[in-house]
């Protein structure tokens, strides 16, 4: 496994594995890797000759007062992870490697980027899509790996492909869960034990309105206000959003027509943590 610091070395070491006829898979992730991450690794590794990984916490997509320095990292760890996924080249940039004095250009994705954490995070998406677009530029993938955790994020990269004819396929992954059912995320490590132990609470409460729906139930308002009620019985979780929304375009359902997702971001403390449903 060989790491990279620059643009122009991991650039070069693409262009000769494309040169020798071998197809490249891209997992982008900003480290901390825990097994979501790691599924996402394994499945590139059986879509392309040569898997390639980057770590970066990138500050654009953070917004001010959000957590980019306490942002967990650990690079020794995440580079015994991936050695052992089979990761034949990770990319490392430093933030004055990606955004360079000067540096005054970004992606925009329209109307999917608004809804949901688009909101509540205005710069959020244009940091993800254009780090994301630069990272596709550098390391030139095949295939590129997503989970569905982000949902919104991947819609948004799968809106930015299509709309800039960029040679990637996107591989949309499931969320892989505790055995409790709270998603994984890199952010967990913030919570207390009580937190925690309170968070388990999200998934269970999408379940919940699953079921719901599963039963026949048709009243969105009902499945929405059964969800509130559960997360913030805990009194230890504030709900950011909650919305039930078309899968495709993210455009709020008010009567409820599978396939719908039904998407949640909460405060369990200060920690911030999104997850979703799909209801098909
Ligand atoms: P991050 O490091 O949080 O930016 O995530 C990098 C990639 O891993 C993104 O495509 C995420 O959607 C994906 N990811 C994060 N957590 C999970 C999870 N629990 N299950 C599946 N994919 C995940």
């Amino acid at each position: 496994m060989i790491v990279f610091e620059t643009c122009e070395k991991m650039s070069a070491w693409s262009r000769e594995r494309h040169e020798g006829g071998e197809t490249i898979a891209f997992v982008p992730t900003m480290g901390f890797l825990h097994e979501g991450h790691l599924s996402l690794l394994r499945k590139g590794k059986e879509l392309g000759a040569r898997l390639v990984l980057s770590l970066f916490v990138n500050p654009t997509q953070f917004g001010p007062g959000e957590d980019f320095d306490r942002y967990p990292r650990d690079i020794q760890g995440d580079l015994e992870k991936a050695e052992k996924c089979g990761v034949d080249a990770v990319f490392i940039p430093t933030v004055e490697t990606m955004y360079p004095e000067g540096f005054q250009t970004i992606c925009v994705v329209g109307e999917i980027s608004k809804p949901l954490c688009g909101k509540i995070r205005p710069v959020h998406f244009q940091g993800v899509t254009t780090v994301v677009l630069k990272l596709f530029h550098i390391v030139s993938p095949e295939f590129a790996l997503f989970g569905q955790k982000d949902f919104q994020q991947l819609k948004v990269i799968e809106r930015m492909v299509k709309d800039l004819n960029l040679p990637v396929e996107i591989v949309p992954m499931p969320i892989v869960r505790e055995g409790d059912g709270l998603a994984m995320s890199s952010r967990n490590k913030y919570l207390s034990s009580n937190e925690r132990e309170a968070a388990r609470v999200i998934f269970s409460s999408l379940q919940n309105a699953k079921r719901l729906v599963d039963q026949g139930n048709r009243d969105s308002q009902r499945i929405l206000n059964g969800v509130s009620a559960a997360l913030e019985e805990t009194q230890k979780i504030k709900i950011d959003y909650l919305h039930l929304c078309d899968p495709d375009t993210l455009e709020e359902m008010t009567v409820l027509k599978p396939p719908a997702l039904l998407a949640v971001a909460c405060f369990v403390g200060k920690t911030r943590l999104i997850d979703n449903i799909l209801i098909v």
